[in-house]
């Protein structure tokens, strides 16, 4: 099976690329969580499990509000040394919540206007969302592990 290349996403949704077929498919947020087909070869998609980059504020807020699943945004800058400690720790968690949670990251430097939005003021900053709102954070690098407990203990509850 081919590995999944970057996933993308925009202001209308995730942009995956089908390992069965190469065809770029586009998932909706508020599908996250189900199972997906290619519009091409019909095969079932796998469920997002790596972290993806938020090019844009547009991309962000959708992806925020609109989100059938609960989403870590991991605010970083390339020149922070804790975060290249996160760096290698958020595709394991993405991998191991994939269909259950999404895990996103905002480089303050390319995406200042969120930076300030969230107030961030140290990073790595780990900001959790849930149903279109901000449900925890928490400031400073941490191992897959710690991530995992921190999505799992704060996105409990609610409407699931
Ligand atoms: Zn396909």
């Amino acid at each position: 099976m081919i590995a999944t290349h970057a996933i993308e996403l925009d202001e209308r949704g995730l942009l995956l690329t089908c390992p069965h077929c190469g065809k770029i498919n586009r998932m909706d947020y508020s599908r996250l969580g189900q199972t997906f087909r290619c519009g091409q070869c019909h095969n079932d998609l796998p469920p997002p499990g790596e972290p993806v980059e938020v090019p844009n504020e547009a991309a962000f807020n959708a992806l925020t509000t609109r989100a059938a699943l609960p989403v870590l945004v991991e605010f970083y800058a390339d020149w922070c040394g804790a975060c290249k400690m996160v760096a290698p720790e958020l595709p394991k968690v993405a991998a191991e919540g994939a269909g259950r949670w999404l895990i996103a990251k905002v480089n303050t430097d390319n995406v200042p206007g969120l930076a300030q939005q969230f107030d961030v003021t140290g990073i790595p900053l780990m900001v959790l969302f849930k149903g279109g709102a901000e449900v925890a954070r928490q400031a400073g690098a941490m191992a897959a592990s710690a991530i995992r407990q921190f999505i799992e203990s704060r996105s409990r509850g609610g409407n699931t």
